[in-house]
């Protein structure tokens, strides 16, 4: 007899198999530019025999109110697709254990500190310190294409008071992969 690894333990692909195999049907939504990232998971579902749906985001969100139990959704992009995805989501009542999101790093932008022009690094969360000018600053999601890079608009003390009270994104990270 073999004992079931228990939940959250294991590595990452131990626990996307544990997801898959609860899954009849898999709604599958990946960003564009990003499918490669996604071959191992498809390939899973294969050897899972399940039915994988490709789906955009507007068929997702129709999806959601038709669908049956025992399907799963993955979604798989860059940082703020994800996120913004799983806002959607979990307003329809997704909850975590139907939802399997990749964040993929390769697509978060240097941002330029609206300050002082300076181009940081590319990073995954939503606020920054700018390296050059200190300030804190908002990672928004106007990109320039020009510019290659994401514009970081200073975020005021008074601001930052009412942000921190907002939940923090903690569930999906791209750090430590
Ligand atoms: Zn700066």
């Amino acid at each position: 007899m073999r004992n079931r690894t228990a939940a959250g333990g294991g590595t990452r692909k131990d626990n996307l198999w544990a997801f898959l195999q609860c899954a009849h049907s898999l709604l599958f939504l990946c960003q564009d530019g990003q499918q490669e990232s996604c071959s191992a998971v498809l390939q899973m579902a294969s050897d899972l025999q399940i039915a994988v749906r490709t789906v955009t985001v507007e068929e997702l969100k129709n999806e959601l109110g038709s669908a049956k139990i025992g399907t799963r959704l993955y979604v798989c992009g860059d940082y703020q697709f994800v996120r913004g995805l799983e806002n959607v989501l979990f307003s329809f009542g997704i909850t975590n254990e139907e939802l399997w999101s990749d964040v993929t790093g390769a697509t978060v932008h240097p941002v330029l500190c609206a300050g002082c022009y300076h181009r940081n690094d590319p990073v995954a969360g939503s606020y920054i310190h700018c390296e050059m000018c200190g300030r804190m600053l908002e990672v928004s999601n106007h990109y320039s294409k020009k510019l290659d890079a994401v514009m970081g608009y200073i975020v005021l003390p008074e601001q930052l008071v009412f942000k921190s009270e907002e939940p923090q994104p903690s569930r999906t990270t791209p750090e430590g992969r």
